[in-house]
């Protein structure tokens, strides 16, 4: 039999569809506050601290913990959220390989207050548990449905034996897609770990190997397992599972690992599982000759594991280093920044390189496990900021007039239209290997390249002149000429309609 759950309306319920990230996130957190969501939110806050800075400006956050579902084996995803986000969310999420459907739960203002959404998430699970087929249901409360206190943890922990998994993954409380991975494989390495508590569970596909495990945090380039397979072999040691997992099954063997790496940062919920677990956290990664040094160190000291060993595994890895460096070098000056968490390892990579490197920012925010990358580049003189904004990272790229620009879409951008070669961090730098000797001597090869196109931007320059410049872009057929009374028109304007709104909230507050 059906009940109704009584869900708090949102305060501007007329409005309530066109809410979200455009809507000001303090209104939203209202809402969520007022609506039963203060634990949640309190956790999110304390997780992933906004501080010194302001929200990043990135792509929606959700993108994160759908992405990480939808690389999951028997595993379906179910959006509830306004059909724009949603809409936005499976495209990107198709235009990033995914081979899986994206459920989604629709909603209007009726179904919303009155609590029928719910029922209709609740009645979408149950029609998707199908054991034969999955192994979890993973359901994602965005943006609106979070703010008016959809309550996802009213849904059964399981359904036929089928997990149910929900989050709540609101713009307003999680900062960056990046932190959004954190928000599942830490609700996901939860269950699992409770589901170890209670009694045996299944052993993972693969044959395990014997040797005590380094379950490694964060997405990464598949080769880099690989590599830091290689890299600690000498010291007994194997690589286990990558968190975030391909199947359920792995998060036992995760939790199952000697110690944990966190290669990405920011992972704060997984980490929290993990301590929970009794397993010992490392920092940093194994990028460039000091930092594979001190992380073979702190791995060995993790696991226990004699000093000639340690000794042994560094020796192995640094001489393969040095002789890359040695012969591969890069040349010039470079600002870097990014939003994927990986950004401080490879400035690291940049600056062993021989690289200028003046500026690093990351949206992701400082933690315990970057703490030792970041102290290691100020001390080489690079500046680093955390949770940078757009607005820093393209300061930066005035300041120090780079050779080169890695960057976010918009600074890129930027950079280009300045005449300054670029490459986009997420898919040109991010996404290729960064462990081991061999990722260098790639690196070095795309900066290099990227580097040598200065000659190209400054002929089309020359070429292109002042045409297609801000206002005057575009084909004309007559030269555009200047209006700046129809500037101050639409200002006066625009002013007119801002002071009528806010006369509107205040009669309606
Ligand atoms: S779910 Fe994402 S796209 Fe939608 S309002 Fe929230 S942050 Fe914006």
């Amino acid at each position: 039999m059906s009940h109704t759950i009584p869900i708090v309306p949102i305060k501007a319920t007329p409005a309530v569809d066109g809410l979200g990230c455009h809507a000001g996130k303090d209104a939203m957190l209202e809402a969520a506050a007022s609506a039963g969501k203060s634990e949640v939110l309190n956790q999110y806050a304390a997780d992933y601290p906004k501080g010194p800075h302001d929200q990043p400006q990135s792509m929606c956050p959700a993108f994160g913990s759908l992405r990480v579902g939808l690389r999951m084996r028997r595993t379906a995803t179910i959006l509830s959220g306004s059909a724009c986000c949603v809409y936005g969310l499976t495209f990107t999420s198709h235009f990033y390989g995914a081979r899986r459907s994206v459920g989604y739960v629709p909603f209007n203002s009726e179904t919303l207050v009155t609590g029928k959404l719910f029922e209709d998430i609740r009645e979408a699970v149950h029609a998707q548990a199908d054991p034969a087929k999955l192994d979890a249901i993973v359901i994602i409360n965005l943006c609106v449905p979070t703010a008016s206190g959809v309550p996802l943890q009213l849904l059964p922990p399981s359904i036929n034996g089928v997990r149910v998994i929900g989050i709540d993954v609101p713009g307003f409380g999680v900062p960056t897609h990046a932190e959004a991975k954190d928000v599942l494989a830490g609700a996901m390495l939860r269950y699992a770990r409770q589901e170890v508590m209670a009694g045996p569970v299944p052993a993972p596909r693969q044959a395990r190997s014997g040797k005590p495990t380094i379950t490694l945090l964060g997405e990464m380039f598949p080769a880099d397992p690989m590599s830091i397979a290689q890299m600690i072999a000498p010291m007994e040691l194997a690589v286990g599972t990558v968190v975030p997992t391909r199947e359920w099954r792995e998060l036992y063997a995760a939790l199952d690992g000697s110690a944990v790496a966190a290669i990405h940062p920011f992972y704060t919920a997984s980490i929290r599982e993990f301590e929970a677990a009794g397993r010992p956290i490392v920092g940093s990664a194994p990028v460039g000759i000091d930092g594979t040094h001190d992380w073979l160190g702190a791995i060995g000291q993790a696991t226990g594991v004699a000093q000639p060993l340690i000794d042994k595994a560094r020796n192995q890895a640094l001489a393969a280093l040095r002789a890359v460096l040695a012969k591969q070098r890069i040349k010039g000056r470079i600002t870097l920044s990014g939003y994927e968490g990986s950004e401080l390892l490879v400035a690291r990579w940049l600056v062993e390189c021989g690289a200028d490197l003046r500026y690093v920012g990351s949206a992701c925010p400082a933690t315990p496990w970057n703490a030792h990358d970041a102290a290691w580049l100020a001390a080489k003189g690079v500046h680093v900021q955390f949770r940078a904004s757009l607005e820093q990272d393209l300061a930066a790229v005035r300041e120090f007039k780079p050779q080169l620009a890695i960057g976010t879409t918009p600074v890129v951008q930027v950079a280009k239209e300045a005449a300054i070669p670029s490459l986009y961090f997420t898919n040109l730098i991010s996404a290729r290997p960064l462990m081991g000797a061999a990722a260098a001597g790639s690196l070095v090869q795309v900066i290099n390249g990227a580097m040598g196109n200065q000659a190209r931007f400054d002929t089309m320059n020359e070429f292109f002149g002042e045409v297609g410049k801000a206002d005057q872009a575009g084909v004309w057929s007559e030269l555009p000429q200047e209006h700046p009374e129809f500037r101050k028109d639409m200002k006066r304007q625009r002013e007119k309609q801002a002071k009528k709104r806010a006369a509107q909230e205040a009669i309606g507050s």
